[in-house]
């Protein structure tokens, strides 16, 4: 008999060679329908593996992302299968499950596969899936799997065999198709229920240039159609949110090849916006006991020396600047973090003065491959709303929570509700990639834990994902669509205090250490907005937004009346536009839509002559004919209520 411990802890004897799935019917046949995939002891396995030790079984389903992995992954042999069926004499290479479905690179000589191809494609995978062929592993000797690519003249397949050690090598056969595999599938193809192939592009075999380069073919599958049609829906909205058009069509930010890519370029409109949220933080911070400082955009090499950021990072970034005369190097500012020790170093400061908190709007600039760069998510130079706190080892639990409270508040203001955080600690087993001492990181570590339970954060802990200096939290926020994008971030670290030798004195009048906490609640300036444009639609809060009010006259006849509102409302701070084109009211009225102010004021006759405004909000809202002084309560009153 062997014990089995499931999930949720419960422990269960069986027969030793019982199958996953015998097991997952044995706990009920509705469960074990919908089991798709599963994992014994950590290592995945098939839902058809037998098992004859004890361990600990993990059952998916498509719900889990073990689930849609296996899927996804299976997915990828079928995928596999039409195209071999398909175009006959076509080298695969590999065809793994990637986050948002799967994708096989393809050596199809000189025939070139376009988006006419797709439906081609889709129908051939159906049609296999129907067939509902199970997925089978087994084992197979080097020579073996050798000699089948061989026949198949597929020299990448045995180029992968190669790296592999005798004994170690299976085969996955499904229908009349078989290929180098390590496993994890589901139980047969006729769960893959509806499938779309997405885009094709070119790959390098083994993402080396100097090699051949293949045709990688993108695909996604669901076990349902519906899923399926939401997926797509899904993708449409996404398209009409994407941020590079919004931001266009909002005139807030532009690029340009001869600038340089990556290097966005603020219009007016888009400053404003930006200066609005500076404003807003600036503050919040100056509440929380911040105060501002500026640094120069370049450092000397040796302050990123030492730092350890040349370290680790001068490799990638852009290479250093060089004086004529002095022959002095300096390096694009990558991190305002050294600059900030450097403010710290400059006095002497004793523990009645910390903590003591910098803020800058700092400027840095970091090197991404051309192909990586993406709208203003992307860049190579971007605006982090960064701070420093440098307080005391007792002092760092309560600046910790502060930190999450700013941030939380900021969210809230952004109408960003749907968050949660993942706490990022060290790899126990790789604990020489971590500079500093070790009790220091317990230290911090039970910090950060502590102050996301005290402050009820919804959080994950990933082992081995810390930065080299340093445990952190990062706030993940998922938009309207259900995306998750990565924002803010706190950050512990003992190490640049060591590094700068940061001291202050303490009540026992000796020299100590400062803890230093890095936090940046938006991110940058640049990815802020970007998320903001896409969480809204470019509907963005009235506090914030560019335009708050338009003005649409009627008739040319008005324009005098509409000149002396648009003037009152000015003289309250309050963002507006006149339309004074001689264009149609119904087509005023759609343009302010299309441009998404909240706002519209029309004159006409009757407000014209009772000194009057009629008030519509962007989606239609009618307020009907009211006093101007009654618009300024209610556009008050809306700012206030977020
Ligand atoms: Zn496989
Ligand atoms: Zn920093």
């Amino acid at each position: 008999m062997i014990t089995i411990t499931l999930k949720d802890g419960s422990k269960k004897s069986y027969k030793k060679n019982i199958a996953v799935i015998d097991i997952a019917k044995n706990i009920s046949e509705g469960f074990a329908r919908n089991i798709i995939s599963a994992s014994f002891n950590g290592k995945t396995v098939e839902v058809s593996t037998n098992l004859n030790e004890n361990g600990v079984l993990e059952l998916y389903t498509w719900d889990d992302n073990e689930g849609k992995k296996a899927f996804w992954h299976s997915s990828s042999h079928v995928l596999a299968q039409a195209l071999e069926e398909l175009y006959p004499g076509v080298k695969l290479t590999i065809g793994p499950a990637i986050k948002n479905g799967f994708y096989y690179d393809v050596d199809f000589n000189d025939h070139l596969i376009t988006d006419k191809d797709f439906d081609k494609i889709e129908s051939k995978m159906i049609s296999i899936s129907r067939e509902k062929h199970d997925f089978k592993m087994r084992s197979v000797s080097k020579n073996d799997a050798i000699k089948f690519y061989k026949k198949l003249s597929n020299d990448y397949k045995i180029e992968l065999i190669n790296d592999l050690s005798d004994g170690e090598i299976t085969f996955c056969d499904h229908s009349k198709f078989t290929d180098l595999c390590k496993g994890g599938h589901i139980p047969n193809t006729g769960i893959i229920k509806a499938v779309k192939i997405t885009n094709v592009a070119g790959a390098y075999w083994r993402a080396n240039e100097k090699n051949k380069q293949l045709t990688r073919v993108y695909g996604i599958s669901f076990p349902k159609q519906k899923l399926l049609n939401e997926y797509l829906l899904n993708l449409k909205e996404a398209k009409k949110r994407d941020h590079r058009v919004i931001g266009k069509k909002l005139n807030l930010f532009t690029f340009s090849t001869k600038v340089g890519s990556g290097l966005p370029l603020w219009l007016p409109k888009g400053v404003d916006l930006r200066k609005r949220l500076e404003d807003f933080l600036i503050k919040a911070q100056k509440k929380a006991g911040y105060e501002m400082v500026i640094t120069p955009h370049i450092g000397n090499k040796e302050l990123y020396i030492t730092s350890g950021h040349y370290e680790k990072y001068g490799e990638d970034s852009f290479q250093s600047i060089k004086t004529p005369k002095e022959n002095e190097e300096f390096l694009l500012k990558p991190m305002n973090c050294p600059h900030h020790c450097e403010i710290y170093n400059s006095r002497k400061f004793s523990y009645r003065d910390l903590p003591v908190r910098y803020a800058e709007f700092g400027t840095v600039y970091r090197y991404e491959q051309s192909g990586e760069l993406h709208g203003l998510t992307r860049v190579r130079g971007f605006t982090q709303d960064d701070a420093h706190i440098f307080c005391s080892e007792d002092q760092l639990d309560k600046e910790f929570k502060d930190v999450i409270d700013l941030t939380l508040y900021v969210f809230n203001r952004l109408g960003l509700n749907n968050f949660s955080a993942q706490i990022s600690l060290r790899d126990p087993e790789n604990s020489e990639k971590y500079i500093g001492d070790k009790k220091v990181w317990e230290k911090s570590e039970n910090a950060i834990l502590k102050a996301a339970k005290e402050k009820n954060l919804n959080f994950n802990i990933k082992y081995g994902e810390a930065a080299f200096y340093g445990p952190k939290l990062d706030f993940m926020v998922n938009d309207a669509l259900g995306r998750e994008w990565q924002l803010g971030t706190i950050q512990v670290d003992y190490n640049l205090p060591e590094r700068f030798d940061l001291t202050y004195r303490g009540k026992d009048n000796l020299s100590h250490r400062p803890v230093m906490i890095h936090r940046a609640p938006f991110g940058s300036l640049e990815r802020f907005v970007a998320i903001l444009l896409e969480n809204t639609a470019g509907n963005l809060p009235l506090w914030l937004t560019p335009n708050q009010v338009i003005i649409l006259p009627i008739s040319d006849k008005y324009q005098k009346y509409s000149k002396k509102v648009l003037n009152l409302i000015e003289n309250n701070e309050i963002r507006a536009l006149l339309d004074n084109r001689s264009e149609t009211t119904s087509r005023k009225i759609r343009d302010a839509e299309l441009s998404k102010i909240p706002f519209m004021i029309i004159i006409g006759e009757k407000e014209n002559d009772k000194d009057m405004i009629s008030l519509r909000s962007h989606g239609g809202k009618d307020y009907g004919m009211i006093k101007l002084e009654k618009f300024f309560r209610i556009i008050e009153k809306e700012i206030k209520d977020v």
